[in-house]
């Protein structure tokens, strides 16, 4: 491929991810609020004009109205100008790692659905089954491909090496299997222990079950072989961002926080320090999807398999 068409492929890409981003900013905002996230077109959520089509070009559209509503003028987060740009350059790197193959094909499947998941754990410490379902739906998909085509898709770590046609399906089931398992059980120990200290209600869990259905799916798209890489990420990722946080957070929270989040109801708050892991989880699989030679080489202990 000549330098002037990968260029050119590049721009594609780039422009397809900050389309998809615009569409995911929708699905963060919609999905936990229970709303269609096709009908009804955007509206301001301060004065509920709809949003002509001008004001709705990725990224252009939020630095041409320089992060105002057209009529209102009421301040559009910054965040929905991040999501655009951040899903468009992971369509990039996705692009750069897998080249154009059935490796990128699922690699920009799952992206959206990484970005999603962490976002909407953030703002609503939920995670979606619809979301979860589509990871499980594209790893094991993806397995099943890599198996029928013989042909490794760069997905599942260690398959590879024990030579067989289902082995990447194999390892993709087990690695369902022991993510949801052994973080599950470290649900259960955390709550009952927690409980004995009298630091939890009677109603009360340490940790939600999607953490564990995450973990668990991620271990559908990288395998079993991963899941010890893909919790040490995570927790290393998760300490020093959340001592960060606690550090610093307060005073730039609230220009990361959309405006609308009041429109969701619930009672329930989550203690003032507290970070949720979803966002890690899914952090530490994107960084394995898209460097996942990369990080093995980083950290050569873990090349268990
Ligand atoms: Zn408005």
């Amino acid at each position: 491929m000549s330098f002037g068409f990968q260029l050119y492929l590049l721009i594609c890409v780039f422009l397809t991810g900050i389309c998809i981003g615009s569409f995911l900013n929708v699905v963060i905002y919609r999905l936990p609020a229970g709303l269609s996230v096709i009908k009804p077109r955007s509206r301001c959520w301060s004065c509920r004009t709809m949003v002509k089509w001008y004001d709705n070009i990725p990224l252009f559209s939020w630095l041409n109205l320089r992060g105002k509503c057209r009529s209102c003028q009421t301040p559009i987060s910054i965040r929905y100008f991040f999501v655009e740009l951040l899903v468009g350059l992971l369509f990039v790197a996705a692009f750069i790692s897998f080249g154009p193959s059935l490796g990128f094909l699922v690699a920009i499947l799952l992206i959206p659905a990484y970005v999603a998941t962490a976002y909407i754990d953030l703002d609503t410490w939920t995670i979606r089954i619809e979301i979860l379902l589509w990871i499980a739906v594209c790893g094991l998909g993806a397995a099943s491909i890599s198996a029928l085509v013989d042909q490794d898709l760069g997905l599942v770590y260690g398959a590879s090496v024990l030579n067989g046609k289902w082995i990447p399906l194999i390892h993709a089931l087990l690695g369902g299997l022991l993510g949801f398992v052994l973080l599950n059980s470290v649900r259960v120990l955390a709550t009952w222990y927690f409980k004995k200290r009298g630091r939890l209600g009677d109603d009360e869990e340490a940790m939600g079950l999607g953490d564990p259905l995450l973990l668990g799916v991620l271990g559908m798209v990288n395998g079993v072989a991963a899941i010890p890489l893909l919790i040490f990420l995570a927790a290393l990722q998760g300490s020093i961002i959340g001592i960060l946080w606690t550090l610093i957070g307060p005073t730039i929270r609230t220009r990361f926080e959309r405006a609308e989040s009041t429109e969701i109801e619930d009672d329930w708050v989550p203690p003032e320090r507290a970070l949720p892991f979803g966002p890690y989880l899914a952090l530490a699989g994107l960084e394995l999807l898209l460097w996942g030679q990369e990080v093995l080489t980083l950290l050569p202990n873990f090349k268990l398999i």
